[in-house]
């Protein structure tokens, strides 16, 4: 498998590049929870994680105290076996030479793109620094546009620069932040492709922040989920699609339905599911309420007496139902459905 190492357990890995981070904590002033809880996590040098998780639960804030830009409560954060922070030690953010990439880019506006580009190289030899920016720029489908100016270019052409900005200078970690969320869904499913190849190419060690599903399987080596400041899991794409340890850590890489905690497995997605007459059995029946067309699939929603919430069914689009029919649901006998119990490793988010 590309770039996943294990390691062992409660060691901190010291390989060049290698990301080690131990029970970190940041409090914002004025908030009553803090905002990450003893975070624990290793990526492997020249890897990428993705890290997937709601709103506000914590995603740009580790990145930020990766870079420096919050100071932890708590925690150590380790780069290539270097301390960047601990109780005793506290790395400038200027210092840490850490790459990051935010949802906006933040490309200096007054620069054009080779200034973009060179702005943190100024170390550089004059020669080094336009080879690098040219290899960058063909890297990025982007030659001869080193004079066009930020506002002379289109959204993904942007995001674009700001990622080849990130990567100038080699650093020993990049941060995504959701890097492509502004874009639209071709272009976002392209620019991801792009990266990841630059990424392997460069094997630059890489967290890289997304809430698209399909963005955090297909590129991460390995992926955390967070919720409420915390990791509540950490694994290869395949092992998390295939057991996810709770429905909260399912419910970010697909529709899913909770059942009564009775029920085992207590959640089922919405494709594990089918819709049959009513005389043909099912373990529930009810009236359906809601039909969502999206093109090469379409959910319903059927109401069952006495659930507040609608259980979602994944059918084809052909498939042919009417709101306020009865009907009745089957599970579909799948390999895909899992039954299986993660062990702690895995809820106490150690990652690998
Ligand atoms: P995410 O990136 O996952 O959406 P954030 O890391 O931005 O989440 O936020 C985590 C939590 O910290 C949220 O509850 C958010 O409201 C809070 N938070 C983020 N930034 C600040 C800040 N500068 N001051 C106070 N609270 C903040
Ligand atoms: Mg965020």
């Amino acid at each position: 498998m590309v770039g996943v190492s294990f390691p062992k357990r409660n060691k901190m890995m010291t390989s060049p590049n290698s990301l080690a981070v131990e029970n970190l904590s940041v409090s914002y002033p004025d908030s009553k929870e803090p905002a990450l809880q003893k975070v624990t996590l290793n990526v492997a040098a020249s890897s990428i994680l993705s890290i997937v998780g709601a709103s506000g639960s914590g995603k740009s804030t580790l990145l930020r105290a990766l870079c420096g830009l919050e100071s932890p409560a708590s925690g150590t954060i380790k780069l290539g076996g270097q301390v960047l922070c601990s109780s005793a030690k506290f790395v400038r953010p200027d210092r840490r030479k850490i790459g990051l990439v935010s949802q906006s880019g933040d490309l200096f506006p007054h620069l054009n793109v080779f200034q973009n580009l060179g702005y943190g190289l100024t170390n550089w030899r004059r020669a080094d620094r336009k080879t690098r920016c040219k290899e960058l720029l063909e890297a990025i489908g982007l030659p001869n546009f080193e004079k066009r100016f930020p506002h002379e270019l289109s959204g993904g052409e942007k995001q674009r620069i700001a990622l080849a900005r990130a990567l100038a200078p080699r650093p020993p970690l990049l941060l995504l932040d959701e890097p492509f969320s502004n874009l639209d869904s071709n272009l976002r499913q392209s620019l991801r492709r792009l990266t990841a190849d630059i990424l392997r190419k460069e094997k630059t060690t890489t967290i890289f922040v997304t809430h698209h599903p399909e963005d955090a399987l297909s590129t991460g080596d390995s992926i955390a989920v967070m919720d409420s400041g915390t990791i509540i899991q950490c694994d290869t794409p395949r092992n998390l699609w295939r057991n996810p340890v709770s429905p909260v850590a399912a419910s970010l890489f697909d529709q899913i339905n909770q059942l009564p905690s009775s029920n085992f497995p207590n959640w089922l997605r919405a494709n594990e599911l089918e819709l049959v007459e009513e005389s043909h059995g099912g373990f529930t029946s009810g009236i359906i309420h809601e039909i969502e067309f999206f093109g090469k699939t379409q959910m319903v929603y059927v109401k069952i007496q006495n659930n507040l919430t609608p259980v979602i069914v994944e059918v084809a689009s052909e498939e042919k139902y009417q709101i306020g029919s009865p009907i009745s649901i089957k599970r579909k006998r799948l390999k895909a459905i899992q039954s299986k119990r993660l062990s702690t490793e895995h809820k106490q988010g150690i990652c690998f």
